[in-house]
């Protein structure tokens, strides 16, 4: 037996959105993102022959046939086609369906003019004639596309026993009719303003799809609150529908967390508009922010008040605060300043019922019960949505030192790391390890990012943050180098002069996600391990991997510093990437879940669960914490609206497999 699902939402939309061979293309896109080519050419072209029939339909009349007894009855001919317009732009099956039926009447109606009438009249006649047969090809067309993209879905999608696909099913049953789907979308306008509430496709896409566009949902909506208040508002009327939320920030999200199912059913709710900074405190080192201020502009307003924030990942211009404090990001400062839940002092959130509590008090000590932040913090969302957040902030460092080794192994690595341990105590401030063919990637795809030390099989960059002087920050540094060297531990290194050249070195290994994303579709693992561990587990893996799919390009890079990898699979040079996807995807995981649970590591270190670990979960961890999971999911969401199908599904799979 297959994993059970959830009993979400009790709605079924079915009159508001087109079911069966619309979910089937988008059940598709849930692993292979965006319509087919063939999909949008047939839209366009029907689009554009019936704009054409429509323009031919009102010239006619303007022209030659004025609205008036006697006259024709063109201009009322272009209406039922006027019609048409918005279910071709959405998509909609039906729609086509029934315009390749009815433009039979406009063909029929165009050859008997263009026999009855003479001159321009004839011509216009055989002119329509010519766009309904236009018409009909481009609807026949679209639909033959959407089938085939339909029974392609059905062959390639695993089998639901399959953990690792990013299902974002969340289940949905019967009972929202159309005009309560309606009623449900006026008040969402009345809360946050018509504009704030997005239904055109064109301005959902890109809140649809995923950041590594492996994933296409499809929302009810999209809404925009600018106010706490408005949040709440949201959530109330949502609840009250029985629909649920999908919480968004800036969407970089890498584990399929923060768009909508495919159901067409959820409501996406973006926290764009709640970027405001309410206050910085620079006597008690702390700030004050909305859940969607983007990392970047927190990051400045902090610098700006002669401060520090130190949370810093690849996304920081688009990723927000909110969906740092979701998924517990991670980055490069965690080696001294810890996750995103050791800067939050509190926060503000709604609850599932549209209660709104206020943990903004910034204390850094409350032991007054239990520590209700840190339920919401990782809890991606399916717990309450985040408004806004009390966070640390530090004094800036005197001196920030950046500096790239070159390195023969991985273990040379780990002893490098104890050495820095050693040597520069609580300044060791960030450790990046990166294998060569990462370091490739990025030389292909940006040519002007020039790694040193290409030749070496693992580099490694080290942060130094000093809170005496420069001086004292490069003597700390070259004297570990020196030292490493000696060891033979490091076999060339390079300490960056000043702060454009340690830019620099950061953007090369900030770089290697982008950079991989660019190669194509690849197997994405966020692993931890404790650090010694890992060498281990890469040579393991590394052999099982390499007899499984020869050729396969491995592309490891991470916080090594934090005892996390991301351990991820590009296909074999010659091997298409989807294909690749399809007949390894899962077969690769089970080697790097299994190799990681036998060293006691966890299958995610930063990046959470979302949908595409969701159904994992529960073979490598701890039934006493999973219960205990469902039971707070429980007691906080009863209804089990808020960003279901994510993080926690609410029977155990493993418990159904044989
Ligand atoms: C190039 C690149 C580099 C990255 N590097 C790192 C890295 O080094 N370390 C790391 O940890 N991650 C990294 N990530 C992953 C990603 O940036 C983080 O997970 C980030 O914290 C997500 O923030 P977001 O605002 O984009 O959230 P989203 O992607 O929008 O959402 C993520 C999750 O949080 C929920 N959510 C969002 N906002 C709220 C809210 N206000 N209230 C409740 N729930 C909410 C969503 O529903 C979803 O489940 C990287 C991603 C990219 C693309």
């Amino acid at each position: 037996m297959g994993p059970h699902f959830p009993p979400m939402a009790q709605i079924n939309l079915s009159d508001v959105r087109e079911k069966t061979l619309d979910n089937l293309t988008m059940n598709h896109n849930t692993s292979i993102a965006s319509p087919s080519k063939e999909v949008r050419l047939t839209q366009n072209a029907a689009l554009t022959s019936l704009v054409l029939l429509i323009v031919l339909c009102l010239a006619w009349e303007w022209s030659w046939a004025p609205l008036k007894p006697g006259g024709s009855w063109l201009a009322l001919k272009a209406l039922p086609l006027v019609f048409a317009v918005p279910g071709l732009l959405r998509r909609r099956l039906y729609t086509y369906r029934w315009l390749s039926l009815v433009v039979w009447l406009y063909f029929i109606e165009g050859v008997v003019r263009a026999y009855s009438d003479t001159g321009d009249q004839a011509r216009l006649a055989t002119l329509e004639t010519t766009l309904s047969v236009l018409l009909f090809m481009a609807c026949a067309g679209h639909v033959r596309a959407r089938f085939k993209a339909s029974l392609l879905a059905t062959e390639t999608s695993p089998s639901p026993d399959t953990p690792n696909t990013p299902n974002t099913s969340t289940s949905s049953q019967a009972q929202l009719t159309r005009p309560q789907a309606q009623q449900l979308i006026d008040q969402l306008k009345s809360i946050v303003g018509q504009e704030h509430v997005l239904m055109a496709p064109l301005d959902l896409s890109a809140y649809e799809q995923d950041w590594r566009k492996r994933a296409q949902g499809r929302a009810l909506c999209v809404v925009r609150p600018a106010l706490t208040a408005e949040v709440s508002q949201v959530v109330r009327a949502c609840a009250s529908f029985g629909v649920s939320i999908v919480p968004q920030g800036g969407n970089t999200g890498l584990v399929v967390g923060s768009i909508p199912d495919e159901s067409g059913e959820q409501v996406l709710l973006s926290m764009q508009r709640m970027k405001a900074i309410r206050a910085v405190h620079t006597d008690n080192l702390s700030i004050e922010v909305e859940a969607g201020c983007v990392l970047a502009q927190l990051q400045e307003a902090a610098l700006q008040a002669g401060l520090f924030f130190p949370l810093s990942l690849g996304s920081e211009g688009s990723c927000t605060i909110g969906g740092n404090l979701s998924t517990n990001a991670g980055g490069t400062q965690v080696l001294r300043y810890g996750n995103a839940r050791d800067l939050c002092l509190g926060l503000e959130v709604v609850l599932a019922n549209g209660e709104v509590w206020n943990g903004l008090s910034g204390l850094r000590k409350d032991n007054t019960g239990y520590d209700l932040k840190n339920l919401f913090i990782g809890s991606e969302g399916t717990l309450g949505i985040i408004t806004a957040a009390s966070l640390k902030l530090f004094p800036k460092p005197k001196s920030t030192l950046t500096a790239w080794a070159a390195l023969e192994d991985l273990q040379g690595c780990v002893k490098l790391l104890g050495l820095a341990h050693e040597k520069l105590g609580a300044g060791l401030s960030g450790f990046e390890v990166m294998n060569q063919y990462s370091l490739g990637l990025v030389q292909k795809h940006f040519p002007a990012l020039q790694a040193p030390f290409q030749e070496f099989p693992w580099c490694a960059l080290l942060e130094l943050s000093d809170n005496e002087s420069t001086e004292h920050a490069q003597t700390q540094l070259i004297e570990l180098l020196e030292l490493a060297m000696e060891q033979g531990i490091v076999k060339n290194a390079t300490v960056a002069e000043n702060l454009t050249k340690a830019a620099q070195l950061w953007h090369i290994r900030e770089s290697i996600t982008l950079a991989q994303a660019q190669e194509g579709l690849n197997i994405k693992h966020d692993i931890s391990l404790s650090a010694s561990s890992i060498p281990a587990f890469v040579a393991q893996t590394e052999r099982e991997l390499c007899d499984l799919i020869p050729g396969v390009r491995l592309v490891n890079f991470g916080h090594l510093g934090d005892g996390n990898l991301h351990y991820n699979v590009q296909s074999p040079m010659q091997m298409d990437s989807a294909q690749f996807l399809r007949d390894f995807e899962q077969k690769v995981n089970d080697v790097v879940h299994r190799n990681v649970f036998a060293l006691g590591g966890s299958i995610s270190a930063e990046h959470g669960i979302g949908s595409l670990k969701v159904d994992t979960l529960p073979f490598y961890k701890d039934p006493q914490a999973l219960s205990l999971m469902r039971r707070i999911k429980e007691s906080l969401d009863p209804q089990l609206t808020l960003n279901p199908g994510r993080v926690i599904r609410m029977s155990d799979p493993s418990l159904d497999r044989p």
